[in-house]
């Protein structure tokens, strides 16, 4: 498809707003890069991203950060994983933003915890198989 957004136009809506080094952007900007459009347009208005040294990654809603509603954070182990972990793990925090999941210290029950970790992983795997299966010419 011609008309998905090039990484410079991702790169141009985020307008700098994130705290990622430059290779860490790199991979996110080619991570986002496989949704289609309109999510893409929701990610850049709505996340904020960074870097938080170690751990793995997490997201939580926020409604005080010149109107972004989440805050992703990576930790730099996860730019270290083969490529396919690294983008599950990136798309599987922003699924949570997608389906507009709450943190979870405002959620009560393991079992509602897991439900949105699972269908967290859903999501994001069902936009890596979308992925895989479209052809890419641009
Ligand atoms: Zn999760």
């Amino acid at each position: 498809m011609n008309d998905k957004y090039t990484l410079e136009e991702i790169n141009y809506a985020i307008g700098g707003r994130h705290g990622l080094n430059d290779e860490q952007y790199r991979e996110l900007l080619r991570t986002i890069r496989i949704l289609d459009n309109d999510i893409i347009d929701k990610i850049t208005d709505e996340i904020f991203f960074f870097d938080v040294g170690k751990g793995e990654a997490w997201r939580f809603p926020t409604k005080h950060l010149r109107g972004m509603k989440s805050i992703i954070c990576f930790s730099s182990d996860i730019f270290k994983f083969s490529i396919k972990k690294m983008q599950f793990n990136i798309l599987h925090e922003i699924a949570h933003h997608i389906l507009d999941h709450k943190c979870f210290v405002d959620i009560s029950g393991i079992d509602n915890i897991k439900r949105q970790e699972k269908e967290a992983d859903k999501l994001a795997k069902e936009w890596i198989e979308k992925a895989s299966r479209g052809v890419d010419c641009g």
